[in-house]
């Protein structure tokens, strides 16, 4: 019986069906001391492969993903990969900002005090929360804010 691989773990099943499978590596990621000449001519070589293949987004997003320095990736060379990279990053952290401010209100919210669920109108603002809200409902908030000031009168009445 065949195990799923953990979600976590890259999956790279697409580099089956790369253009490049089986190409020379030096085309796709140089020689070492290479000119800026030779680099561009080579990663011209190299993209037009990039050109026809069937996975080049799958490529491209999992070099932005990862941060790829060196080489050839779904068909962009070191520089223009590094300023579409930039593109990509705003355009990736607007679109997890957009994702979070959809999924983020909280609707009902359970109250350790009392042990019932509420609606999140039931509770008091508290912007020290993460999701912006007391952990406790308003009657049972209310309750230990009334408990807290019989027992500073209490105090003062003991000193007096
Ligand atoms: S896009 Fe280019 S580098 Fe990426 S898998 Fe295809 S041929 Fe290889
Ligand atoms: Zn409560």
């Amino acid at each position: 019986m065949r195990r799923r691989r953990p979600v976590a773990t890259p999956n790279w099943n697409w580099t089956e069906r790369a253009a490049c499978r089986g190409a020379d590596l030096l085309l796709f990621f140089g020689r070492p001391g290479e000119r800026i000449d030779e680099r561009q001519a080579r990663e011209a070589r190299a993209t037009a492969i990039c050109g026809r293949c069937p996975v080049q987004q799958t490529c491209l997003q999992g070099a932005f993903e990862r941060n790829e320095g060196a080489g050839v990736w779904g068909g962009l060379g070191e520089d223009e990969r590094r300023s579409r990279r930039r593109a990509w990053q705003r355009r990736t952290s607007y679109e997890r900002r957009a994702d979070t401010a959809e999924t983020e209100p909280v609707t009902a919210k359970w109250c350790p005090a009392c042990t019932e669920t509420k609606p999140a109108g039931d509770f008091p603002k508290d912007r020290r929360q993460s999701d912006g809200l007391n952990r406790y409902c308003k009657p049972c908030t209310n309750e230990a804010n009334r408990e807290v000031r019989a027992r500073q009168r209490q105090q003062k009445e003991a000193v007096a």
